[in-house]
Order: C-alpha cells, then structure tokens, then sequence
C-alpha cells in the first residue's frame, strides 16, 4: 500500500502548472547543482509507516525534495528538520544530503501537503484540494499509529485540521489542541524566510520536537 501510494505521488500529472514548474526547474538548474539529475516528479513520503509523530510539511523546495526526491532533503529546511529530529531521537544522523545517503527515521513519518514543487513556495488552493488524496491516504495507513501530528505553517496546520474534521485555533507556533485522540502541535515553517528572519530560532524549533519526545515517550 506505501509503495503504491508513493507509485501515484510520483507519477501524478493532475496540477499542470506544478508540472511545469518542477519541469523547468531541473532543465536550468543554477551552477551549484549542474550536473544533477532532477527527481523532477511529485515527492513522496519519507519515515517510518508505523510513526508515532506525523510531521507534515508544505511542498518540496525547487531544489531540495524536487533534486532529490526525498522529503526535506537537499535544503537548508531539511538541514534545520533533521538536526532537530536527530537531536531528539527520531533519526540515525542529522544530514540529510541525498537519498541514498544512510539516513532512516524510527517512530516519524514526514509528509507534505503538496507534493510537487510550487512556484515561490505558494501552491493555489486547487493544488492543495487536488492533491489532498495522498495525505488522506497517508493519514488512513498513519492513524492507528500516530500520537502527535506536528504541522509546519499555517497552510499544513489548515489541512491537518481538516483531515481530523475540526476548526482549528488560530494557527501560532507552540499552538497544541487534541481531536481524534491525537494531539496537534503547530510549528512554524523551518524555511529560511523565518530562520534567517529571526521569527524562528533553533530553541523555539528544537522545543517542539522534544515537546513530541515528552509526550510520546521514548
Ligand atoms: S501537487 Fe500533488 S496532485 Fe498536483 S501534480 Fe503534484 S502530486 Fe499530483
């Protein structure tokens, strides 16, 4: 079921302009990855199926998850989500460079509301709805498992709210509600647009997935 799911992700074609974009990303790559064969397909899903901490992210990077075809690895968010992951005990290294390059999740799954590539990191409200299906059929092998689903952004706390079919809090980082038996704990985003900001820093980041260890358990 896991791979026939990810079989679908990557051979989707539904959202033409995310087509295009991670298309045309891969045929100009800038010179720091010339030389790379592009994944350049839809990205699926990266961790361990019987998960206890669901994280779920917004899109794969143009050149991060979109260059490698793996969750957050290649870019400096993935940098900041591994090292936080690896730190707390979820993950056998902190790196994340390439797949292929040794590292395995125990006890987390990472997901993505998009799982193409959207020009300047904004998928439109159709791209999400159209590719609502992988989550949910992600959410349907996760959820005997899951205890705590980490939300990164608004538009991933949005869809996560949905998923458990509740009106959510207003979205802020540190946020925590529970439905379904599972709790929630909304983050900010790890992209460089709030980590070299200052809206996020590394002990407000790294307080959320030890917050999950805590709960959780080791
Ligand atoms: S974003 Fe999702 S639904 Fe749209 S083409 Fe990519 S995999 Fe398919």
């Amino acid at each position: 079921m896991w791979a026939e799911i990810a079989e679908e992700i990557a051979a989707c074609r539904l959202c033409p302009r995310l087509v295009a974009h991670r298309e045309a990303v891969a045929a100009k790559p800038p010179p720091r990855f010339a030389g790379w064969a592009y994944w350049a397909k839809g990205v699926p899903g990266f961790g361990d199926p019987q998960a206890r901490l669901w994280i779920v992210g917004l899109a794969p990077a143009a050149h991060g998850a979109n260059r490698t075809g793996r969750m957050f690895t290649g870019d400096s968010s993935g940098d900041w989500l591994y090292r936080a992951l690896y730190e707390t005990g979820w993950a056998n290294q902190p790196q994340s460079t390439h797949r292929g390059d040794g590292l395995t999740l125990r006890g987390v799954y990472i997901s993505a509301v998009v799982r193409c590539a959207p020009p300047a990191n904004r998928p439109l409200p159709s791209e999400i709805a159209a590719c609502r299906r992988f989550l949910e059929a992600e959410w349907a092998l996760l959820r005997p498992s899951v205890q705590v689903i980490v939300p990164l952004g608004q538009i991933a706390y949005v869809a996560v709210a949905r998923l458990l079919g509740v009106k959510a809090p207003r979205f802020g980082h540190g946020i925590s509600w529970t439905a379904q038996g599972v709790r929630v704990l909304a983050s900010y985003h790890p992209s460089q647009q709030n980590t070299r900001t200052g809206r996020l820093h590394w002990e407000q980041w790294i307080a959320v997935f030890r917050q999950a260890r805590v709960w959780i358990g080791p």
